[in-house]
């Protein structure tokens, strides 16, 4: 067999150097600010320099010479025949829902997979959770669940039937956690969709809109809100299968390393990744 063209190694250089800062804008955004804000959320010092050496394992692999090689060539192919570069970003992929191009099928299809949503795709067809509909869906949800509870968060002892917009929901894990899930709906479209969760330990006694004071909370607040961004559009019932898939949080095996706390920093497993052949969340260390 003849050995693999350069161009397809060059290929893979760019597409992984792609996809390595794609993920970095997951990163926190706190992370980068801490210079700037007075008050920045803390980070625990294990989390903080994982994120600082993978940026510095991206900038390494900027600078390698298999990328800067491929930088290069890509350069001088341009010059030479500039015509029919499409932008493979995913906005355009998006917009456009092109197919693959027969000149370079392998980025095209990588980057498509990498960007799109963190959520099971095939899992619930339920059409997404209405307003209307939100009491009736937490008086089943309870009744179906006996170790979760959901409610209506009210800020006061006084009963209100009516669901605010944006309303607050309170989730609680017993012994495991409390989260605070913002849900709201437009006058275009009444679907209930999640916009921000905080979650905190189970005995902690905070307002929604404060952070816990456990980094392992904090951390989690982060890869929820991280869920929420890779797809803003989530149905509040999918979402709540992936709040309750944190039962055993603090129990449950790492997918990758098999270790219930993770080496460095000895964190539980707070990510959360679909597994299509199991129909299941799999727990995962941030840093594995
Ligand atoms: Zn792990």
């Amino acid at each position: 067999m003849s050995p693999p063209l350069a161009v397809e190694s060059q290929v893979q250089a760019l597409t992984e150097l792609y996809n390595s800062i794609q993920n970095a804008r997951h990163y926190p955004r706190d992370l980068l600010k801490t210079a700037i804000v007075p008050n920045p959320l803390p980070l625990t010092p294990p989390s903080l320099s994982l994120y600082s050496q993978q940026l510095k394992d991206i900038a390494f692999t900027f600078r390698s010479d298999a990328v800067q090689s491929a930088l290069r060539a890509a350069q001088e192919s341009e010059r030479a025949d500039g015509q029919n570069i499409m932008n493979h970003v995913r906005r355009e992929n998006r917009k456009r829902r092109r197919p693959p191009s027969p000149e370079s099928p392998q980025p095209y299809t990588v980057i498509e997979r990498q960007s799109s949503s963190f959520f099971p795709v095939t899992r619930d067809d339920l059409t997404p959770l209405k307003s209307s509909e939100l009491i009736e869906y937490i008086r089943q949800f309870n009744k179906e669940h006996s170790s979760y509870k959901l409610g209506i968060w009210q800020g006061t002892r006084s009963f209100v039937k009516d669901v605010k917009n944006p309303a607050i929901l309170r989730f609680t894990i017993k012994d495991v956690l409390t989260a605070y899930l913002t849900v709201s709906y437009t006058v275009n479209d009444l679907a209930l969709l999640v916009e921000s969760v905080t979650a905190f330990g189970p005995r902690e006694r905070r307002l929604p809109h404060s952070q816990s004071e456990y980094s392992v909370y904090r951390m989690l607040s982060q890869e929820l809100g991280r869920m929420i961004h890779s797809d803003p559009q989530v149905g509040l019932q999918k979402f709540m299968t992936l709040l309750c898939s944190y039962e055993n949080m603090f129990t449950a095996r790492c997918d990758k390393c098999q270790r219930v706390l993770c080496v460095e920093g000895h964190v539980a497993a707070v990510e959360r990744v679909w597994n299509e052949s199991n129909d299941q969340w799999e727990p995962r260390h941030v840093s594995c």
